[in-house]
């Protein structure tokens, strides 16, 4: 059909399914499959169990918002099969027995994971179970959380639950002081204080990896609000004296595991799955460009043609393996996810125009952000972390941090809505040019002799010295292949492997001799 645009097809509608769909919609016919019929902000869903109301802030049906508002198709259907030699899913639609088959020219894999473990197919409060084989399995089969009516009644059962054991001032442990068990914690204490809480962790203190200054700001706020810290203790609930450990001989009246993710991609092959990795594997393994591969132990090699991608929560996370890192672990928190959605997107867009320098992704600064809240009036955030124990800055904390997740909350559910506020706000969060700070090279370029920034500025005949301004001869951000553009190969090999801070060697251009410094 002359004129017709390539089809992409999105399996996931929520954080990295809603960013591709608003990237995507102008030059591809775009479907967005979810198993769900609505968009739940994870990240703020624990104030909801507590406070219900919250919930219709947090939440709002995808239809509407994709077909009319974006001008996408929406599919309510759980895919049950990826063909990539077909490029067709499988899907089994609502109120359908009967499975459609759909066909795509390209597909991002926007479809998140599951988190709880310890449940057969993992199943938690923070993650509506949805998938045909969690429902099955489910310790609250007597609801279906596809339907956001759905949903809320879980939300008020387990409202209701909190309120009875409040009532009984019963006592209540939190396994895992991770982000998400401080987080449940403190939204039960604040809100039912009449629960008595107890959170273990088997490490050493709560926040995982986050630096330690983080870590002691959340349990100095859970000390002096009451709530019971123990600390290198593993989860060991038959053993008697694990309980006597933790000061609660009788056991709890009730437990909340909040640790860790599981895999949930039922869909895809087995050869496209990892092994190893948390909740025991199952996660899609790609490449630097997000293409989906199959295992290392299968050659590695790209899947189908291509052209199926796989972002966010999904994905195994990392390439290479510990010692060998080629992308270290990424967290499974949504900033990252966008990130590589949004170069998934530039690839798909790059292969539809049959270009064939795919977009290399990296480990995006967002990655490295971390807020968690103590409480609606308490928070801490944490920037710079990467994947080293303890790494990071706590860089806003008490009553301002609390307000900085609630304008992040805010703003990102608007431009989930695609709302012109929280679009205008966010975009640029993931566009040119700060989304390069994870990576790009930010390269002050000095001419002729200069070796100090600043400093010899007049003996400088290079443009970008002359213009000036807070950093002297600052070229802004450029990745190496457009400062080989620019500038020719030898300043591109100058710059190429130096770290941040570093000064290269002298290298010669048209313009004359330079030297640089990566400054980011
Ligand atoms: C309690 C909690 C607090 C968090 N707090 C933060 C935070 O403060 N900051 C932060 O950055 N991150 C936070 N996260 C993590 C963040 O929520 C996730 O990283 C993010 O939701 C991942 O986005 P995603 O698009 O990859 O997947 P998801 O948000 O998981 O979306 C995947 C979608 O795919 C759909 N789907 C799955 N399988 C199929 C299928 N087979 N067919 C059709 N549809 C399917 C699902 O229904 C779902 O709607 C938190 C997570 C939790 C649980």
């Amino acid at each position: 059909m002359p004129g017709a645009k390539p089809r992409c097809l999105l399996i996931g509608g929520q954080f990295t399914g809603n960013f591709c769909a608003r990237e995507l919609k102008k030059q591809f016919y775009v479907t967005v499959i979810d198993a769900k019929e609505y968009f739940e902000y994870t990240p703020g869903v624990l104030r909801a169990f507590v406070r219900p109301a919250h919930l219709d802030s947090l939440t709002f049906t995808l239809q509407p918002v994709y077909e009319r508002k974006m001008g996408v198709k929406f599919i309510w259907g759980e895919v049950k099969e990826l063909n990539g030699d077909r490029k067709t899913a499988i899907v089994k639609t609502m109120f359908s027995n009967n499975m459609d088959e759909i066909g795509f020219d390209y597909c991002i894999i926007c479809s998140g994971c599951n988190f709880g473990p310890f449940k057969p197919m993992g199943e938690s409060l923070w993650f509506p179970t949805v998938h045909e084989e969690g429902r099955a399995v489910s310790d609250w089969k007597h609801i279906d959380e596809r339907f956001l009516e759905g949903r809320r009644r879980h939300v008020l059962e387990e409202y209701h639950k909190l309120q009875d054991l409040n009532k009984k001032k019963a006592t209540v442990l939190i396994v895992g002081a991770g982000f998400i068990g401080v987080e449940w914690a403190t939204e039960i204490e604040h809100f039912f204080p009449d629960v008595k809480l107890t959170i273990i962790d088997f490490l050493p203190r709560c926040l995982g990896p986050l630096p330690d200054s983080a870590a002691n700001y959340c349990s100095e706020y859970m000390n002096a609000c009451g709530i019971k810290e123990f600390y290198s203790c593993g989860y060991d609930p038959k053993n008697p004296d694990f309980w006597k450990k933790i000061e609660l001989p009788n056991g709890a009246d009730e437990t909340y595991v909040c640790i860790g993710v599981k895999a949930s991609n039922y869909f895809m092959p087995k050869n496209t799955l990892s092994d190893k990795g948390p909740g025991g594997g199952g996660w899609i393994h790609f490449n630097k460009h997000l293409q989906v591969t199959v295992k290392p132990s299968e050659g590695g090699g790209v899947w189908a043609d291509g052209s199926i991608f796989a972002v966010g929560d999904c994905n195994y996370g990392c390439i290479g393996e510990p010692g060998k890192w080629e992308m270290p672990p990424v967290p499974k928190i949504s900033y990252p996810g966008e990130e590589q959605a949004y170069h998934a997107c530039l690839n798909v867009m790059r292969l539809a125009k049959n270009q064939k320098n795919l977009v290399k992704t990296w480990w995006p600064w967002g990655a490295g952000m971390f807020a968690t809240s103590l409480g609606p009036h308490d928070a801490c955030f944490v920037a710079g972390a990467n994947e080293n124990k303890g790494s990071g800055y706590m860089v806003n904390w008490w009553i301002p941090a609390a307000l900085q997740k609630e304008i992040i909350e805010t703003t990102k559910i608007d431009e989930c809505r695609d709302c012109w506020i929280g679009i205008l706000i966010w975009h640029f969060v993931h566009h040119t040019p700060v989304h390069l700070f994870g990576r790009a090279v930010g390269l002050s370029g000095f001419a002729k002799w200069v070796v100090i920034a600043g400093k010899n500025i007049d003996l400088s005949e290079c443009t970008t010295a002359q213009k000036g301004g807070g950093m002297i001869g600052d070229l802004g951000w450029l990745q190496p292949d457009e400062l080989k553009n620019r500038f020719g190969p030898a300043l591109s090999e100058a710059a190429k492997n130096l770290q941040p801070g570093q000064w290269s060697d002298l290298a010669s251009s048209e313009m004359g001799i330079h030297i640089f410094q990566r400054i980011a």
